[in-house]
């Protein structure tokens, strides 16, 4: 199993919101290179006026001309990418995604500070809870009066503006981020699936995001170990 390649169709309509309004209401804050597990990174710090959170660009290489650019959209989760929490597989997903973006040379993850899919962490616990009693993560959400996924893309959107890109091949399974991003003038030429292998904790959830939310994942029966995929083509 690897990354495949799908062509995504081009009908879009060309940065209809991304106003000039909105790319003023982002700005980079810092930045700094930074060596990681995965090699050497830039991390760009951008702030906002619209959710006083932090969110982060972290690029590979050159992308100067900004045009189909591998991109990552990595929406943050301290459960399992800090205490390795089985739950969920954010954490492999973003290991992943920077392994492929240092083996292409070039690309960016924004990391996203919209931990729970943007209804915060301490709901998401709450929510945890819900699973416990047998509730799954939409049936979840619904109780405690979230929809399914809160995420917005628009100020990612405008932080890919700010660096110059005007199309990417996007490293995902949700084709909310597809729609999310093109609406705001980002033109999504290539969608390169993630597939990371379940766990037993982890397949019930997966399952839900595949059958509930739309999440483009195969399944198959058995319970390899979590681990980085390796690309098998171009
Ligand atoms: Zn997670």
């Amino acid at each position: 199993m690897g990354y495949i390649y799908i062509a995504h169709n081009a009908h879009m309509q060309k940065g209809e919101k991304m106003s000039q309004g909105l790319k003023n209401r982002v700005w980079i804050y810092s930045q700094t290179n930074l060596p990681t597990r995965f090699g050497q990174f830039k991390v760009i710090v951008f702030r906002n006026d619209f959710d006083d959170k932090e969110h982060l660009a972290i690029v590979k290489g050159n992308i100067g001309d900004g045009k189909n650019i591998p991109v990552r959209m990595h929406s943050e989760c301290l459960t399992s990418e800090v205490l390795g929490s089985l739950k969920c597989d954010c954490r492999e997903q973003l290991e992943t995604a920077l392994q492929y973006i240092a083996e292409k040379g070039r690309g960016i993850v924004l990391y996203l500070r919209q931990e729970g899919r943007g209804i915060g962490l301490g709901n998401k616990i709450r929510a945890y809870s819900l699973q416990e009693a047998g509730y799954d993560t939409v049936e979840a959400n619904h109780i405690l009066g979230f929809p399914d996924d809160l995420r917005q893309y628009d100020v990612a959107a405008a932080m890919l503006h700010h660096l110059g890109i005007s199309s990417v091949k996007l490293l995902t399974n949700n084709p909310k981020k597809i729609q999310g991003v093109e609406e705001f003038g980002i033109e999504v030429v290539e969608r390169v699936p993630i597939q990371i292998n379940h766990n037993p904790v982890n397949k019930f959830y997966l399952m839900t995001k595949a059958k509930k939310s739309g999440h483009m994942l195969e399944f198959e029966e058995k319970y390899p170990q979590l681990r980085l995929l390796k690309k098998v083509s171009n």
